[in-house]
């Protein structure tokens, strides 16, 4: 298309190529402008305090996508400065889930408990400058002089003690002379300053713990804040992209950079909207609770959004991956339709997974007419959406399971699966008549009679005979017992942490979030493998459990099939 100048107007070319987001557009100035001699370099710094979720997932398919994107390296940094929550479970789940999500760190893995011999000469190097102080105070009188901020602070009576002083009591504590909280060392910053952070905030704790990984070599550790800029600057960071509730810390990222180091590179803080999604909490907090007290199984539960969960219920790395990228970056907290999330994985198996046939609430169907001893192997297409995905056999008999639901004795007028006197077809079969119903002392059916047409065998030809529903079916000779389990969201509340007066999130937990039920699959299953997955035809997708057994096989729904994101959507 040219507009009267002749110039190109909205090609296709332009119109298929995404705009970028506000952190993309940064990194474009940048490279522009070729700071820090245009590298670009990012990292992912999880705190080993809990297993990633879905919010993490969004921070890693974010920070390792830039790097991909314009060429450059993304580090993982274990952010393990608190030794008391910290845990190797958490480390090695951390590094398993980032695998499986598809990234590579290639040799750089890092802790930022490999910079504590750095960061102790750092804080040195601020005592020395008259930038920091040791406070003799309690952590209540500290915060309490730190007042509100419209109100400004109140100075420490420790503030102006001499630097021999400070160095030596730094020293004493770094050598274990002093209990828990008996000091603490602080920056020198402004305590009228309204940002609370500056005013003169904690940079070095006592804590007599041990750590994951220096063991009992210290009992002072660094903050958060003291470390995090500092890693990023030692890393040659450039990006160093963090979610929103650190916007407020920027300026002390930036004054320790300003106060510790030399020379034109540097790396700079930028923030970015967390993930929150509905019916969903995300906090690790929240989340270990639930482990904890037993409402869920395990951090793995197919129910939690986190991402072992999530590969547990079915989810794939592709469909949290397209999900990440779909969902955007924002500068404005939001919260997506957990929906969304279920459409991205529906998508991605439809085109994956193969199909097969199981009924989960069954009843009894016999073919009176079909000879008793007889067999035959029905051809059955795994998926129509892959041509190379070929066929299979599975058997036919005289008995048969059908899903209870396509059955009513006396159906609306628009039921076009079976009641009495009316016809469906098998699928992959024939079409066959319901002639009699058998009950039980109670009058609950037990048994649907029918006879079939052995001119409409499927793809045979022989009969154009055409009827308005098809119903699913496995052969009661040649099924498998199959225990599978129905998950749906894990609380009842768009937003789970609105809550009644006096109650918490755990309030809004849905009673009937899982609900494991008996079914009957067709044989081809027999040989399952944990996280194999399927679409049971009109049933949703499945993913066989990590405790599946031959001798016992469980599946997890992912999701039902019908998609109620797209539909809202129209
Ligand atoms: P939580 O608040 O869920 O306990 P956290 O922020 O304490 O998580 P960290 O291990 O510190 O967890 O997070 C590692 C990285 O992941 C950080 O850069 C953090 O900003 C990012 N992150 C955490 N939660 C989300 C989220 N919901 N959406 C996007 N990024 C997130
Ligand atoms: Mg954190």
């Amino acid at each position: 298309m040219s507009n009267s100048q002749g110039k190109k107007v909205n090609s296709k070319e332009n119109l298929n190529k995404p705009s970028l987001n506000f952190i993309e557009n940064i990194i474009e100035e940048d490279l522009k402008n070729h700071k820090n001699e245009g590298r670009i370099h990012t990292r992912f710094p999880p705190e080993p305090n809990g297993y990633l979720h879905i919010g993490h997932a969004k921070s890693i398919c974010f920070n390792f996508g830039l790097a991909e994107k314009y060429n450059g390296m993304c580090n993982l940094r274990f952010d393990d400065t608190n030794p008391v929550k910290e845990e190797v479970e958490y480390v090695d789940s951390i590094i398993e889930d980032i695998k499986w999500l598809g990234f590579d760190w290639e040799d750089r893995l890092f802790y930022a408990s490999d910079y504590f011999d750095q960061l102790y000469k750092w804080a040195i190097k601020l005592i020395k400058d008259g930038k920091a102080y040791i406070d003799d105070q309690t952590s209540e009188q500290i915060s309490e002089q730190r007042k509100t901020p419209t109100k400004p602070g109140i100075e420490s009576p420790f503030r102006n003690r001499p630097v021999e002083e400070n160095l030596d009591l730094f020293e004493r504590m770094h050598a274990g002379e002093f209990e828990d909280g008996a000091k603490v060392l602080r920056a020198k910053i402004d305590m009228s300053s309204p940002n609370m952070h500056m005013r003169d905030p904690a940079i070095y704790r006592i804590k007599h713990a041990s750590h994951h990984r220096t063991g009992n070599k210290w009992c002072i550790y660094p903050m958060y804040d003291f470390t995090h800029g500092q890693s990023d600057y030692l890393e040659g960071i450039t990006h160093s992209i963090c979610t929103l509730e650190f916007e407020v810390h920027r300026p002390l990222y930036d004054w320790f950079l300003d106060n510790l180091i030399e020379g034109k590179y540097r790396p700079r803080q930028i923030e970015f909207a967390r993930l929150n999604l509905s019916y969903t909490v995300m906090s690790k907090r929240k989340l270990l609770e639930l482990v904890e007290e037993g409402y869920v199984s395990g951090w793995d539960d197919p129910r939690l959004p986190t991402i072992s969960g999530l590969r547990r219920r079915g989810y794939t790395p592709e469909s949290i991956r397209n999900f990440s990228e779909r969902i955007g970056v924002a500068k404005r907290d939001n919260v997506i339709d957990v929906a969304l999330l279920e459409h991205s994985i529906r998508n991605d198996l439809n085109k994956k997974v193969n199909r097969i046939l199981a009924v989960l609430n069954p009843l009894k169907l016999v073919i009176l007419n079909y000879p008793e001893n007889k067999t035959e192997e029905l051809d059955a297409i795994n998926n129509p959406e892959d041509e190379n995905a070929g066929k299979r056999k599975i058997p036919f008999s005289r008995v048969l399971y059908i899903e209870k639901d396509d059955f009513m004795e006396d159906p609306p007028r628009k039921f076009f699966r079976l009641a009495p006197e009316r016809e469906v077809r098998l699928r992959y079969g024939y079409i066959i008549k319901c002639v009699d119903v058998v009950k039980d002392k109670n009058g609950k059916i037990i048994e649907v009679h029918c006879t079939y047409d052995p001119e409409t065998k499927s793809g045979s030809g022989k009969s154009d005979k055409k009827v308005k529903g098809t119903i699913h079916w496995v052969s009661v000779e040649h099924a498998l017992d199959a225990e599978v389990r129905l998950y749906d969201r894990l609380f009842v509340n768009e937003n789970p942490d609105k809550a009644e007066e006096g109650k918490d999130f755990k309030s809004n937990i849905n009673p009937e979030s899982l609900k494991i039920i008996n079914c009957k699959v067709e044989p081809s299953l027999k040989d399952v493998k944990p996280e194999e997955k399927y679409q049971f035809e009109r049933q949703g997708y499945f993913c066989v459990d990590k405790e599946s057994t031959p001798d016992k096989l469980i599946f997890n729904r992912t999701v039902p099939l019908r998609d109620s994101w797209a539909k809202r959507n129209k």
